[in-house]
């Protein structure tokens, strides 16, 4: 089977369901019991595989790892409590006070955050650099370099970086590789096809089947040898490949406790089953929006990699399939005009998320950046001429409609 949907809907459950339900019950149940004190202690040893305590696994959030696992081909999913949890597990996991990683400043603002004032503040350094330069990357790592960590499309410069190249660096020096792939869901996107060794994703976003739940993911491809990373290292000998999300499991995901809850799962394991329509769906809107907006004077500028006049198009068809995901920029004359512009959208709603069913707007430069200098945020590339579309699922004339009046 190939098609990412006939596949989704047809994963079985890991345990045959005692009423043969077709859809997987919601386990809203904090605790399983045991057969016996044997039993749960053979389970406390490792030695019985079992749900526990629903902030270790739970069955439905265990159904949702197990559909991504099949649907992607990565060899573990740990499915947690939201996207940032699921970055700053990750880095935690790989790295201790000292290290650093090597990542781009042009990232999602939280990931920003927690990277210069989270981490650093327990001795995790990152040092930044253009991903897209890949030639830059090499003179920065050390000894003491765990990881590059990039965006597969970074928002809202929608810039693409070259993941193969960015590959071959990381297993020149045995360093990991860690893409967020928020914005190229898994039915756009095969990380482990371009040797990414991890990938970490907001479920919330595209996942979740239309803003519904927050959720984040965090898949080892299989890829990387752990014995190169000096924190994971001491688990190879008793979980070989398993060592990183041996660590991830114990040390951040139970004590840090960052579960996603069964009722979430059930929201993403759905969203999952429509994904790949929906996904094509927002793809042919941007494609018709796009051409909208290069034909009419009021917008000085449109930003979307799979128009075929972005820099990055040919980059979006090798690396997902030519659906870079479904978030477009474009510039008015200046930011009182995209202020009247957004009050006088009727169908379009002013909000911050990416990836409603709901078509959404905002002007990042006022937003989601206004903590930022204004020079930073020229160095960052947010224009206060520039508005940050998240395309929905509304018919394309509908928007194009709702545009239409706004503009005039
Ligand atoms: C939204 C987002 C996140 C954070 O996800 P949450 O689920 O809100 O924690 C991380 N990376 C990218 C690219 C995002 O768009």
């Amino acid at each position: 089977m190939k098609s990412f949907t006939t596949r989704s809907l047809h994963i079985p459950f890991p345990k045959k369901d005692p009423h043969n339900a077709l859809a997987m019950p919601v386990y809203e149940s904090v605790a399983f019991e045991f057969a016996s004190s044997e039993d749960i202690a053979a389970n406390f040893r490792g030695e019985l595989p079992a749900h526990t305590y629903s902030r270790t696994s739970n069955p439905t959030v265990e159904y949702f790892e197990t559909k991504i696992k099949a649907l992607t081909g990565a060899h573990h999913a740990l499915a947690v409590s939201s996207g940032m949890a699921a970055i700053s597990a990750t880095m935690m996991a790989i790295c201790k006070q000292g290290d650093n990683i090597i990542s781009g400043k042009h990232l999602f603002g939280h990931s920003l955050a927690l990277l210069e004032q989270s981490l650093s503040a327990y001795g995790m350094e990152t040092r930044f650099v253009d991903t897209t330069q890949t030639e830059q990357i090499e003179a920065l790592i050390d000894s003491n370099t765990r990881a590059i960590y990039f965006e597969t499309v970074t928002n809202p410069q929608l810039e693409i970086a070259d993941i193969s190249r960015l590959a071959d660096i990381a297993d020149k020096h045995g360093i990991l590789l860690i893409a967020d792939s928020t914005i190229t869901p898994p039915s756009v996107f095969s990380s482990k096809s371009l040797g990414v060794h991890i990938e970490v994703m907001s479920t919330t976003k595209f996942i979740s089947g239309g803003a519904t739940a927050v959720g984040g993911l965090i898949l080892d491809n299989g890829l990387y040898d752990w014995n190169q990373n000096p924190n994971c290292q001491p688990l190879t000998q008793k979980f070989g490949k398993d060592a990183f999300v041996a660590r991830l499991r114990k040390n951040y995901y139970r004590n840090f406790g960052m579960p996603m809850t069964a009722h979430s799962a059930n929201y993403m394991i759905a969203g999952l089953d429509i994904l790949e329509l929906r996904v094509e769906r927002c793809y042919q809107n941007c494609l018709k929006l796009g051409k909208y907006f290069q034909e009419n004077p009021k917008v000085t500028r449109v930003d979307y990699p799979g128009l075929k006049d972005s820099a990055y198009y040919d980059l979006a068809r090798k690396q997902f399939g030519g659906i870079p995901g479904s978030v477009m920029t474009f510039d008015l004359g200046s930011q009182a005009e995209c202020f009247r512009f957004m009050n006088r959208l009727k169908i379009i709603r002013r909000a911050t998320n990416l990836n409603d069913n709901k078509s959404l707007i905002i002007h990042p430069y006022s937003t989601i950046y206004t903590e930022f200098p204004e020079s930073e945020r020229a160095k960052m590339g947010i224009r206060p001429t520039m508005m940050r579309l998240s395309v929905g699922i509304e018919g394309a004339e509908d928007l194009i409609a709702d545009m239409e009046q706004a503009l005039s």
